[in-house]
């Protein structure tokens, strides 16, 4: 039996791909078994010092995310003896990552594509997990889907569970549990009941910061660094431009040092308080970059994040590009500004080649680590695909 502790990004595809081939799998999940649409209830609290969104609840963080699913940190992994190419293949057709098609492309996001190609930048449609069929268009991507629309770790888990796999909800994993420098099984706690379950092979998916308080509690230095890819939405005033309900983040523009996306953000609207705007007349875009590890997961898995000049600098080369974008758009430049400096994809806490080997193994035998902790650095995109990647080779790699 192999023991998976978390079902989002990593733990889902890995519950599925062993359970397929009748290996018994138990996955642990701290947080509930929820519908999607209700997702926003479980966004995580950190402390008043850091804008970090994450969830805990059936499928993770997946289960608000975008669906956007770009590749990344090819070179960085191939330096692990990590290439990827066929587990992209395999997972792209798994969870049909296209385009989305032109009649689920909004207004607001054609004028971003449109401004794009005119200044001669780098623009795309951005490759989705989205079925277009079941999609109603509401804009309410980061609430969780309320209509099952695009792909979310939960999917997986459900299928892992029609495959034979078992799953335990509420429980939150404290301890391994080794001798010998083997693994042997995890403490966890449900219903204020410490439970112990035993196994000679565990893949913690509990991400960045779940993952490293685990790690510590086994002896392993983990969760002493970490990235969470900065973002601002900046925006302005264009009336009536209804962006607030189209499909989120369906629009790509890859710059040298930062992505920018169309990205609805209400908390706008404060910052324009001397004209009546509403939520329709708000065009605004993303600006994600890539930041250093400096940053730490402390005891209570609270989250200290640092700054550095370069993160700065490339936020700011995004922020003025955006600027140039809105404007290209016909959104009124006196009314362009900014949300605050927030992160959604801490990673990088038990970097491969640090924390764990190229097979994601630490040093303890048998204790394998899958999700974003193992980034050896800050993608600056999004990183569900590359996880899902890493997490089918792990999943072949023990069935081997
Ligand atoms: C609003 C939002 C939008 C996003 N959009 C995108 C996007 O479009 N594309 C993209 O690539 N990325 C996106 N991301 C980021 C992406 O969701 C995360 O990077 C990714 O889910 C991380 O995967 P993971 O496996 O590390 O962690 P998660 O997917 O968060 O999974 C960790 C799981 O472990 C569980 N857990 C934690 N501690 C324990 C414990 N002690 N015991 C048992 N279980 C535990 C958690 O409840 C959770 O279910 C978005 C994030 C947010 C917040």
């Amino acid at each position: 039996m192999v023991i998976i502790v978390g079902s989002g990004a990593g733990g889902g595809i890995i519950a599925l791909e062993l359970a397929k081939d009748n290996i018994p799998v138990t996955i642990i999940e701290k947080g509930s078994y929820i519908h999607s649409k209700d997702a926003f209830n479980h966004y995580d609290k950190y402390s008043e010092d850091v804008d970090l969104l994450t969830t805990t609840c059936i499928g993770g963080s997946t289960i608000v995310s975008m669906s956007n699913m770009v590749k990344a940190l090819d070179g960085e992994l191939y330096e692990y003896g990590i290439n990827l190419k066929e587990e992209y293949e395999y997972v792209e057709k798994l969870i049909n990552v296209h385009p989305l098609d032109d009649s689920h492309i909004g207004k607001g996001t054609q004028l971003f594509l449109d401004a794009g190609r005119e200044l001669g930048l780098n623009t795309l449609k951005m490759p989705k997990a989205i079925t277009e069929e079941k999609c109603i268009q509401c804009g309410k991507c980061a609430f969780g889907c309320p209509m099952d629309a695009k792909w979310s770790g939960k999917d997986f888990v459900d299928e892992a569970v029609k495959e034979g796999a078992t799953l335990i909800t509420e429980a939150e994993v404290t301890e391994i549990i080794a001798d010998d420098d083997k693994v042997k099984g995890v403490k966890y706690r449900k219903n204020n009941v410490e439970e112990e379950i035993y196994s000679d092979k565990v893949i913690l998916s509990a991400g960045a910061i779940g993952t490293s308080l685990i790690l510590r509690s086994a002896g392993i230095e983990a969760g002493n660094e970490m990235f969470f890819d900065p973002f601002v939405s900046v925006g302005g005033y264009l009336k009536d431009i209804n962006f607030n309900s189209e499909v989120q983040m369906a629009g790509l523009i890859v710059g040298r040092n930062f992505v920018l996306s169309p990205h609805f953000s209400s908390f706008l609207k404060g910052n324009m308080d001397d004209r009546e705007v509403g939520d329709k007349d708000i065009l605004s875009i993303m600006v994600k970059t890539a930041d250093e590890s400096k940053g730490f997961v402390d005891g209570e898995g609270d989250v200290v994040k640092i700054n550095s000049i370069n993160d700065i600098r490339y936020l700011a080369e995004g922020v003025a590009t955006a600027g140039f974008v809105l404007e290209k758009c016909g959104v009124d430049p006196s009314t362009i500004c900014s949300t605050v400096y927030r992160g959604a994809h801490p990673g990088g806490t038990a970097p491969i080649g640090k924390v764990v080997d190229s097979n994601q193994e630490t040093k303890i035998k048998g204790l394998f680590v899958s999700d974003a902790s193992v980034l050896p650095i800050s993608p600056g995109k999004p990183p569900i695909l590359t996880i899902l990647a890493l997490s089918k080779r792990l999943a072949d790699y023990i069935k081997n």
